[in-house]
């Protein structure tokens, strides 16, 4: 039986829905973009980055690294 303790490649990140309460955690696998207009005056194009809230849907675009020592904490 595998047992991942410590997911390789990617690093986790912790979210916390502003709108439902949810916490979740998730990687850069799940970060989506979207453009979202350009910047006044330029033809730069602003570009969103977010995760979906898994309970909502809500767009979250702020999040955090997950605590590496989490589950050594936890013991
Ligand atoms: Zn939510």
């Amino acid at each position: 039986m595998i047992e991942i303790i410590k997911e390789g490649k990617y690093d986790k990140k912790i979210a916390t829905c502003q709108f439902c309460g949810c916490e979740f955690t998730f990687d850069k696998r799940d970060v989506q973009s979207r453009s979202d207009g350009e910047f006044p005056f330029t033809r730069i194009e602003k570009t969103l980055l977010y995760v979906l809230c898994p309970c909502c849907n809500a767009e979250i675009r702020e999040w955090s690294d997950y605590p590496t020592n989490h589950k050594q904490n936890e013991l």
